[in-house]
């Protein structure tokens, strides 16, 4: 068996998606899921046929959505399909280079090891941001440079003149890819507006986090449609499942986008009150400013706060593992009632003596 399996794919640690590593508890604010879900009706009388290759309605929707036209987006499965289709796309292993910025979103590493593509990191500096100049001198060979904005584990946004000057300075041939799965929760940093200007940025979205949808793997890639077109190519023939493309558009309409909208509201209200309760514990070092539904938290003790949490129901996501993120845990933004709940026990806790 030995021989069957590649070198890069034997040594590879696959995504430890929430799922993955498979804690349970009653309180899941471990995946930044919307904790808000809703009814949808479906018409599932053409099983028998297969899907539009990209369904059109949904298309349409999602390009009113965005004010983009159709030619410049493609629907995948969840954005992490997009990140995946992106590197087999324009990647050629021991030729071309990927490059991120961590702490950030895990699934660039692994599908650039899937594909055996060379990774060039360049860490944030301490504030989250992007090293520039460090991005700019390691740029000759790198394909795709995946920027997330705001960027998950952090909970920041990037400095809108550092993705300008990135944009200026990157060569033509190397596309920047911006990660905005939680743009909505911040929807006017989005750096959709860019896009006429540079052939080499792509957007990516999801209907997973802010709208709630991440059971049904629905995700867009905006880009200019020369872009758009040699993806096509790629991408397996029939990518987007009917009750997907029937649940997204319902999802997208008018109806259903004051619900949402409304969530995303709620969401941030609760994130808000979250904070300023949670500021002053005694247990926390410090709170990260957060433009996304999670915020990242620095503790005394993360490992002690982390087991004492599952012990009480709630699940969260451990970042102490990550290089300047010791003692940090992401904690997903749930109902007010889960928030209520979470303080209560984050303050017996510590008045016990547990944490
Ligand atoms: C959750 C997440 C994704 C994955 O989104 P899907 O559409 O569910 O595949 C992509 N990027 C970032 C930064 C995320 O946090």
């Amino acid at each position: 068996m030995k021989k069957l399996i590649p070198i890069h794919i034997e040594t590879l640690l696959p995504y430890q998606s929430a799922k993955r590593i498979g804690l349970f508890g009653q309180f899941l604010l471990n995946a930044n899921e919307s904790p808000y879900n809703y009814n949808i009706q479906m018409n599932l009388d053409n099983l028998n046929r297969y899907p539009d290759f990209q369904p059109k309605k949904l298309l349409k929707k999602y390009s009113n959505y965005l004010q983009i036209q159709k030619k410049n987006i493609l629907i995948t499965r969840g954005s992490d399909e997009a990140i995946d289709l992106l590197i087999r796309t324009f990647c050629v292993s021991k030729i071309d280079q990927i490059m991120f910025c961590p702490p950030t979103y895990d699934m660039y590493e692994v599908c650039a090891k899937i594909y055996n593509i060379e990774i060039i990191k360049i860490p944030t500096l301490k504030s989250f941001q992007l090293n520039t100049i460090q991005i700019v001198q390691h740029i000759k060979y790198v394909k795709l440079l995946y920027i997330c904005n705001p960027n998950n584990p952090t909970g920041n946004l990037i400095d809108i003149s550092d993705l300008l000057y990135l944009l200026k300075k990157v060569p033509s041939n190397c596309l920047v890819i911006i990660d905005e799965a939680y743009i909505e929760f911040s929807s006017k940093n989005s750096s959709i507006f860019l896009l006429k200007k540079y052939s080499n940025l792509i957007i990516l979205r999801t209907l997973s986090k802010a709208f709630g949808l991440a059971g049904i793997r629905c995700g867009f890639l905006i880009a200019s449609s020369i872009i758009v077109n040699i993806l096509k190519k790629v991408l397996a023939p029939y990518p987007v499942p009917l009750p997907v493309s029937q649940i997204a558009e319902n999802a997208l309409s008018k109806k259903k986008f004051s619900l949402i909208f409304n969530n995303i509201k709620k969401i941030l209200e609760n994130r808000d009150f979250f904070i300023s309760k949670i500021s002053n514990f005694p247990y926390v070092k410090k709170v990260y400013p957060s433009n996304t539904n999670f915020i990242l938290i620095k503790f005394k003790n993360s490992i002690s706060v982390f087991q004492y949490l599952l012990k009480c129901g709630f699940v969260v996501r451990d970042q102490s593992h990550k290089k300047i993120l010791k003692n940090c845990l992401r904690i997903t933004i749930g109902t007010k009632k889960e928030c209520l709940l979470l303080i209560k026990s984050l303050f017996d806790g510590y008045t016990n003596g547990i944490i």
